[in-house]
């Protein structure tokens, strides 16, 4: 078991996957105290999709850092499905992070030398699975993201949405509570990140949570939620009540080379 946690039993978390409260992150560089979180409040529910924006050097990937028990906050609490994840030792934070959380980045990190459907099993060769459990959810992944005709390829015989692809299905292969992604479209054309957008909304309609930080408000738009920071702090948080639907957008949108390719 995780050790230390504190349970909080499932009828009283009402649908509740986050509760954050008064969270601070202050880095010491030198003698230089940098304010990273300067007491951030939020819930998240199960099945949302949050888009996270802001401005260069405003907080977000410190707070999508403690977001994905990859870092722990100052002050403040993160409590995740019940579990108080800030008091946690190093290795019950990895323990959570490797049951519960999906990582999507920027520069997709796959292995290069390494299959898709290799890179997608990853996560669970350090959990009990059989090889061939993991063989048939690495291949199970991989046909949720589109990609069930792919699963030999090497990064580099794939194209940035497909890697990225790959990424989202290396994310998925735990069966995570949250998906969280962070400038996932920031290496993408214009098509392919709505191609992108569009496997998270299809992940979402699942129930999926996602958790996605952009600086780009065409990206956002595909969110239900939209938060913004300034400066450490959360300066608006609404429903995002003219949400896009990737599937439609990209109807006029004009074919990249590859697809024309094709
Ligand atoms: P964003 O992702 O919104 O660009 P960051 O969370 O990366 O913002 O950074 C917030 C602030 O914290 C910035 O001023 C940044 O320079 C600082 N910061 C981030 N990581 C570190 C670190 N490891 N050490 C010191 N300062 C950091
Ligand atoms: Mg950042």
């Amino acid at each position: 078991m995780i050790g230390q946690e504190i349970i909080i039993p499932a009828s009283h978390l009402n649908g509740q996957l986050i509760r954050i409260d008064h969270l601070i992150k202050t880095y010491l560089l030198g003698d230089v105290e940098v304010h990273a979180l300067r007491g951030v409040s939020l819930e998240v529910s199960r099945g949302e999709f949050v888009a996270i924006m802001g401005a260069s050097g405003s907080g977000k990937s410190t707070f999508m850092n403690i977001l994905g028990c990859l870092d722990k906050p100052t002050k403040g609490t993160y409590v995740l499905e019940g579990i108080d994840v800030g008091n946690l030792t190093r290795d019950a934070l990895a323990k959570i992070r490797n049951m519960k959380i999906g990582f999507v980045f920027q520069g997709f990190n796959l292995l290069s030398r390494t299959s898709a459907i290799e890179n997608v099993e990853l996560p669970l060769l350090y959990s009990s699975t059989s090889t061939k459990d993991r063989r048939q959810r690495a291949v199970d992944a991989l046909q949720i993201v589109g990609l069930g005709d792919r699963i030999h390829h090497y990064p580099n015989q794939l194209s940035g949405g497909q890697q990225q692809r790959v990424a989202i299905a290396r994310a998925l292969v735990n069966d995570p509570s949250i998906v969280l992604a962070d400038e996932p479209t920031g290496n993408l054309d214009s098509r392919t990140s709505v191609e992108v957008m569009e496997v998270f909304q299809q992940l979402n309609e699942k129930g999926i949570t996602i958790i996605l930080v952009t600086h780009e408000t065409d990206i956002a738009a595909f969110a239900k939620r939209q938060i913004v920071f300034r400066d450490g702090r959360i300066k608006a948080d609404k429903q995002n009540n003219e949400r896009k639907l990737a599937s439609e957008v990209i109807k006029d949108m004009p074919l990249n080379d590859e697809e024309e390719a094709a």
